[in-house]
C-alpha cells in the first residue's frame, strides 16, 4: 500500500498548527487534540489484548492504578456499555460490532481532544446499533465540548447529526454551508442529485440515481469535474473550472448555481403499484431453520403475491438471510413448507427447472462475480444452461448497461455496474422470483437508487416477483408492496408496506422506525 504525502495546505486547530511538526510533536497531539474513528472498529483495537487494559494504556501514566482504573468504568459508561470485570476482561473478538464500535469512541473520547475526526463510523452497523453510535457521539460531543467531523455517504446521518455539511466530489469541497440552508435548496447539482436518491422513512419516493461514475483520480474531466453527469451543464461547464461563490452564506462551486439554488425540489413520490392478482407465488409456512444445533427461524411465515415485492426487514442477525437462503435454496436445514407456484419445494436436490424460476441475488457484488470470467461469459453460461433465446446484449440492456461492459472482467467495473451484472444474470434465466439480499447495502445512495429503479422496472415490466431483504426501512417504501418485519428469528408484523410503516402494530416496529435516520 502506498502512503499519501501532503503537498501543501494547512490544517489549524485551535489556533495551533498541526502539519509540519517534529514526530514526538505530532504524536502527542494525536488524541490528546484530535482523535480518530476508523469505520472499521477492529482495526483500531488490538485484538490480542482485553479491551478494559487497552483502554487503561491510553489514560494517563501520571494517574494512581485504582484512579485508571475508575477512569476506565467510568469511559465504559459514558458510551453505555457495562462496566463490570467480565465484560472489561473480554478480548475484541467477544464483542458485537456495534460494541467494538463504542469501545473505539470511548477510546477517542477518554483524552478529552478538541476535535474528533470519524470517517464512517456507523457503515457496517445496523440502525439500532447505529443510532446509539450516533446519540453517543451527540450527546458525548455536547458535554465535553467536542468539535466533530463526521464522514459517511449517508445523508440521512448527516440530517441527524450534522450542524454544517461539506460535500466532496472528485476531490474537491463542491458545496459547504449549514445543513438546514444546504438541504433545503442546494446550490450544486451534485448535492441536488445526492438528495434525491435518498430514501426516506415517511414518504414513497420515486427515487433517482446519478448516471455515470465519479472519475478516478488522474482521470478527472476539464472544467467543472462533474459536468459530464450533471443536468444542468452547459458548454462553459466542460472548458471553465467554477470559481467558489457564495450564495446566502452557502459555497458552491458551480457556474450555474445561482440558477440551480433557485429551481423547486424535484421528489416525486410515487407508492410501488403492480401487484395485480391475488396469486400467491411464494408462500413460506411453520419455517424453521437451523445452523448445526442452533436454532435460527422460528415457525416464520410469508407469502409473496405474484408481480409483487415483499420487503424482509429487520436487524443484523435476525434471520432474514437465513430465510432467503432457503428459499433461494442454499440452505438446507430446514424445516416447514416452502411453496412455489402451487407446488412445494423438496428438501433436497432441486430441479433444473426450479433453480433456473429462482434467482438469488447477493448483498456483495464484489463477491458474486467469477472474477476470471468477462461479462459476456458470466451472462452466457445461465443463457447456455438453461437454453435461453435472449442475447447478452439485449440483457446488458435490460441493466442500463452498453454492450461493450460485455467484454471486460468485473475488476474494471464499479460497485454498481458488477451488482447490474449479477442482476442481467439473474434475468438471464428468465426468472419468476428474485430473491434479493441486501443487494443495494454496499453501494452508495445514488447507484443505490438506479438499481432500486431497475429493479422496480423489472418487476412492473416483466411480471417478475420479488423477496427484498434490506436492514433499510427507508428503502422499502421505494421498492415494497408488502413488509414483513423479522426479530429474533420470529414475524413480529406483517402487511401492506404503507401500513406497516404508517401505522405499525408491533413495538418493534416503532422502535426500527424511530432508529431509522431521515434527513430534516
Ligand atoms: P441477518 O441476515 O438478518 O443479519 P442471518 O440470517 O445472517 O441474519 O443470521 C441469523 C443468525 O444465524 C445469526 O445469529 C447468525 O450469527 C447465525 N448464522 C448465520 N450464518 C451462520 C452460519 N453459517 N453458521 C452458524 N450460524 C450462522
Ligand atoms: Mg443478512
Amino acid at each position: 500500500m502506498r502512503v499519501g504525502h501532503l503537498v501543501g495546505g494547512e490544517v489549524d486547530i485551535d489556533g495551533a498548527e498541526l502539519l509540519g511538526q517534529p514526530a514526538d510533536v505530532s504524536r502527542r497531539r494525536r488524541g490528546s487534540v484530535v482523535a480518530y474513528v476508523p469505520q472499521d472498529p477492529t482495526a483500531a483495537l488490538n485484538p490480542v489484548l482485553r479491551i478494559g487494559y487497552q483502554i487503561r494504556e491510553i489514560l494517563d501514566v501520571h494517574d494512581s492504578k485504582e484512579d485508571r482504573e475508575a477512569r476506565v468504568r467510568e469511559v465504559l459508561e459514558e458510551v453505555a456499555l457495562p462496566t463490570d470485570d467480565e465484560f472489561r476482561q473480554r478480548y475484541p473478538h467477544q464483542l458485537s460490532g456495534g460494541q467494538a464500535q463504542r469501545v473505539v469512541i470511548a477510546m477517542a473520547f477518554a483524552l478529552r481532544p478538541k476535535v474528533l475526526v470519524l470517517d464512517e463510523p456507523t457503515t457496517g452497523l445496523d440502525v439500532t446499533n447505529q443510532a446509539h453510535v450516533l446519540a453517543t457521539v451527540k450527546d458525548l460531543c455536547e458535554r465535553h465540548r467536542v468539535a466533530a467531523v463526521y464522514v459517511t455517504h449517508d445523508l440521512a446521518v448527516v440530517g441527524e447529526l450534522a450542524h454544517r455539511v461539506a460535500v466532496l466530489y472528485a476531490g474537491q469541497i463542491v458545496e459547504l454551508g449549514d445543513k438546514q440552508d444546504v438541504f433545503a435548496a442546494p446550490r450544486h447539482p451534485y448535492t441536488r442529485a445526492l438528495l434525491a436518491a435518498v430514501p426516506s422513512v415517511t414518504e414513497s419516493r420515486v427515487l433517482t440515481g446519478i448516471a455515470g461514475h465519479a472519475p478516478a483520480p488522474g482521470q478527472r474531466p476539464s472544467g467543472c469535474r462533474f459536468h459530464d453527469r450533471c443536468d444542468y451543464q452547459t458548454e462553459e461547464c466542460a472548458t471553465t473550472e467554477p470559481p467558489v461563490v457564495t450564495i446566502e452564506g452557502v459555497l458552491a462551486r458551480c457556474l450555474r448555481s445561482e440558477h440551480v439554488h433557485r429551481q423547486p425540489a424535484t421528489t416525486t413520490t410515487s407508492a410501488p403499484t403492480g401487484e395485480t392478482s391475488q396469486e400467491t407465488v411464494l408462500e413460506v409456512a411453520n419455517l424453521t431453520a437451523w445452523y448445526g444445533r442452533q436454532e435460527i427461524l422460528h415457525q416464520v411465515g410469508l407469502a409473496v403475491p405474484k408481480n409483487g415485492c415483499v420487503a424482509l426487514v429487520g436487524e443484523s442477525g435476525s434471520g432474514k438471510s437465513t430465510l432467503s437462503r432457503c428459499v433461494g435454496g442454499l440452505h438446507t436445514e430446514w424445516d416447514g413448507t416452502i411453496t412455489f407456484d402451487n407446488a412445494e419445494i423438496p428438501h433436497g436436490k432441486r430441479t433444473p427447472e426450479l433453480r433456473k424460476r429462482i434467482q438469488y441475488i447477493f448483498q456483495n457484488p464484489y463477491l458474486a462475480l467469477n472474477p476470471r470470467m468477462t461479462v459476456n461469459e458470466i451472462i452466457r453460461r445461465p443463457l447456455v444452461l438453461f437454453g435461453q433465446t435472449a442475447t447478452v446484449a439485449e440483457l446488458l440492456d435490460q441493466v442500463s448497461l452498453p454492450a461493450e461492459t460485455g467484454r471486460l472482467l468485473p475488476a474494471r467495473l464499479s460497485g454498481g455496474e458488477r451488482q447490474r451484472v449479477a442482476i442481467a444474470r439473474a434475468l438471464a434465466c428468465e426468472p419468476d422470483l428474485l430473491v434479493c439480499d441486501e443487494v443495494t447495502s454496499a453501494l452508495d445512495v445514488s447507484v443505490q437508487a438506479s438499481i432500486i429503479a431497475l429493479l422496480d422496472n423489472l418487476r412492473r415490466t416483466r411480471g417478475l416477483s420479488m423477496l427484498f431483504v434490506t436492514h433499510n426501512l427507508a428503502l422499502v417504501r421505494s421498492i415494497a408492496t408488502r413488509t414483513v418485519v423479522l426479530a429474533g428469528g420470529r414475524t413480529v408484523e406483517s402487511g401492506p408496506t404503507e401500513r406497516v410503516l404508517d401505522n405499525p402494530e408491533a413495538d418493534y416496529t416503532r422502535t426500527l422506525l424511530a432508529n431509522t435516520p431521515r434527513l430534516r
